[in-house]
């Protein structure tokens, strides 16, 4: 079995945490698990690197945790806090020299193809812009060798793709998972699980919603992410039960290999 290292580079709703102007006593905790970084993943599968999404803390987390080597973006949804660090990218196009392929519905990526068409041209000298290209995905894949499963969610009224690869999963911004993707989740050791706050958010699930979900999927363990400054680290962790807690930046879950 392939190892699959799940690093969590940021676990924050779309405004982050501390939220710019906010004296709250989550935005003034000297708890580090309370600075949260718009959501995004790195995911090392035998050497292999994905992100999930690229938001726009990108730059940031790739420095804080170290990563040189992205091979594909596997993206959610096109709202700004999941794409907008697009330009970012240059930098692993740069290092690989040539292009880094990125990977979402139809939807998302008719809004990248719409909105950032200056990143999909063929690479300069100077490597100025990133170098990307897209593939349209409806069902699992390889890449390098490895599976990627595609997992369809609503939020809100979007189509959006969750994770799957090996047995982890990244389900960020959802607030319905349909029938057919319950049968992708199954068997899951590790469950990443967006928790916006604790009241109801019509494209988000609330913690009490989070929590039915993660009973539903049944993971080993499930890493709640997408944190609003509503939720504090600790207090939420005392309120979880066994098998769920809350996720912080720079987390580490590695599944499988030796
Ligand atoms: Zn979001
Ligand atoms: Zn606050
Ligand atoms: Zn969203």
């Amino acid at each position: 079995m392939k190892s699959v290292e799940f690093t969590l580079l940021g676990c924050g709703s779309s405004s982050g945490t501390p939220a710019i102007g906010c004296e709250c006593a989550t935005c003034r905790s000297d708890d580090a698990r309370n600075r949260r970084t718009r959501a995004s993943a790195y995911v090392d599968v035998d050497g292999v690197g994905f992100l999930i999404d690229s938001g726009p803390d990108l730059r940031a987390q790739a420095l804080r945790e170290g990563v040189t080597r992205v091979d594909a973006v596997l993206y959610t949804h096109p709202h700004a806090d999941h794409l907008n660090g697009i330009d970012d990218l240059r930098a692993f196009c740069y290092l690989r020299r040539g292009p880094v392929t990125l990977y979402g519905n139809a939807f998302t990526l008719d809004n990248i193809r719409s909105r950032f068409s200056y990143a999909l041209m063929a690479a300069s000298p100077s490597w100025d812009k990133p170098v990307l290209t897209t593939e349209t995905v409806t069902g699992s894949f390889m890449h390098e060798g490895v599976e990627l499963t595609p997992v369809p969610l609503l939020h809100g009224k979007w189509p959006c793709l969750g994770w799957r690869i090996g047995d982890a999963a990244w389900l960020t911004d959802l607030s319905s998972i349909p029938d057919a993707s319950m049968d992708l989740l199954r068997g899951l050791k590790v469950l990443f699980l967006d928790c916006l706050r604790y009241d109801s958010y019509p494209s988000h699930l609330s913690v009490a919603e989070a929590l039915e979900w993660a009973a539903r999927i049944g993971a080993e363990r499930t890493v709640l992410i997408h944190m609003t400054h509503d939720l504090e680290y600790s207090r939420l962790a005392g309120e979880c039960p066994p098998g769920v807690e809350p996720g912080y930046d720079g987390l580490r879950v590695r599944i499988g290999g030796r």
